[in-house]
């Protein structure tokens, strides 16, 4: 095998294991009604050929029936956790296929789950679905199976959980879906890419994550769903901010706040806030724009939020922080441990400043 910065060839006797959850890209026209509806997933090789010719051997797990990603709940990350421990020592990577809407959200709840990964884990799926013609779906899958074999002395080059689309591998968590109408589905807005595919894939090693040398893949699938959004808007009132930090066994909150995380400055606010922190409730700043940092006491507007009790989410996505959370809150006891976790980043999914 020949690897160096830009290109790799794939072994032949890499193995791969293909994920299959649904979305888009399992999806056909039916040629009477025109409406997409989900393959037979026994005549996937009539649509994809070029799976037999990639020299790769490839099993495929379907996990019937398939679903619209909107239809995702934890009980599938679960089962996708689980799939992978079951196999780990089989394959040399795996390639999950999911729908587009909540990919991010799927990614970076695996990318908590799986501890200390040192093998590829590919989310990849399609703007068209797989059987029409311009679809993107074959595109993507086979060049996320690519990646999901690239080896180099035997190690794997991109041992995390990624989101692979168009032509750009973006580490999972830190992945949002940005656009429902182009095949680049997906941004990374505060982390380079990790790959780029053009003629060959040029992988980005300074910016992948690798497991410390010794340690063995965990798996921790518990989550505990009690999590909320309180996105901010100029004139939301005491009664709405109230409603949501007193809702039952409601364990943490992202708070979605303005530019480099800051929030009115009313008594009452401040108020319902540290009421929530004192009763043990854990509250985590995320800035509603896409790129860039929370930086609480940057500006006075968020001098409260920190007196409050309110943690920073830094330059994490709502996706990361959202997942992150029920993790956490379902795998230690201890909001001692929840919140030292929370300042720290464990995979790759922040950036402390
Ligand atoms: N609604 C679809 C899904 O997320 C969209 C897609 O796959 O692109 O399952």
């Amino acid at each position: 095998m020949h690897i160096n910065s830009e290109r790799f060839f794939v072994e032949k006797e890499s193995a791969v294991l293909l994920l299959f959850t649904g979305g888009t890209i399992s999806m056909s026209e039916d040629p009477t009604t025109g409406a997409l509806r989900p393959i037979d997933f026994d005549r996937l090789l009539d649509y994809m050929p070029e799976l037999k010719q990639t020299g790769i051997k490839i099993k495929c797990i379907p996990f019937l029936p398939f679903i619209d990603s909107s239809d995702v709940h934890p009980e599938i990350w679960e089962r996708l956790a689980k799939t992978i421990e079951e196999n780990y020592n089989e394959f040399d990577g795996f390639v999950v296929l999911h729908g587009t809407d909540t990919m991010a959200y799927t990614a970076s709840a695996l990318s908590f789950m799986l501890e200390n990964l040192s093998k590829p884990v590919i989310f990849t799926g399609a703007q068209l679905p797989i059987g029409m013609m311009r679809s993107d779906a074959k595109e993507n899958m086979l060049t996320a199976i690519e990646i999901a074999t690239a080896k180099e002395s035997g190690q794997s080059i991109v041992p995390e959980v990624c989101i692979f689309f168009e032509d750009t591998l973006f580490r999972g968590n830190r992945t949002t879906k940005k656009n429902a109408e182009h095949f680049n589905a997906f941004n990374s807005y505060n982390y380079p890419p990790l790959a780029k595919a053009g003629v060959h894939i040029k992988y980005f090693r300074t910016y992948i994550h690798y497991p410390h040398s010794g340690t063995n893949m965990r798996v921790r699938t518990k989550i505990d769903p009690n999590v909320a959004i309180l996105k901010l808007f100029p004139g939301i009132t005491e009664h709405t901010v109230r409603a949501i930090l007193n809702i039952p066994d409601l364990k943490a909150v992202v708070l979605e706040s303005f530019g480099a995380g800051n929030a009115p400055r009313r008594q009452w606010f401040y108020d319902a806030l540290r009421e929530a922190t004192d009763r043990g409730l854990i509250i985590v700043n995320k800035s509603q724009c896409s790129t860039g940092s929370v930086e609480m006491g940057r500006y006075e507007t968020s001098l409260n939020l920190v007196t409050a009790g309110v943690m920073s989410g830094y330059d994490c996505t709502t996706e990361a922080i959202v997942t992150k959370l029920m993790h956490l809150l379902a795998e230690y006891p201890e909001n001692d441990d929840i919140r030292h976790r929370l300042s720290i980043s464990l995979c790759g999914e922040m950036t402390v400043i």
